[in-house]
């Protein structure tokens, strides 16, 4: 049994090889996303750490 080396392209829906880095049927970038989520996840801890920090000198 071969391991699952697809992935599914999240613009199109069809099965792209795993270390494509764009899709081959539309084009899509496919690194993209989870670049997006790093940035978006980092973005997010910041701000929190931001309210924890002003919570703290204000009390
Ligand atoms: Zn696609």
């Amino acid at each position: 049994m071969a391991k699952k080396n697809t992935i599914v392209c999240r613009s199109c829906g069809k099965k792209v090889g795993k270390n494509a880095k764009r899709c081959p049927h539309c084009g899509t970038l496919l690194k993209m996303p989870l670049l997006g989520n790093i940035i978006l996840l980092a973005l997010l801890v910041f701000v929190i750490l931001f309210i924890v920090l002003a919570i703290i000198q204000s009390g």
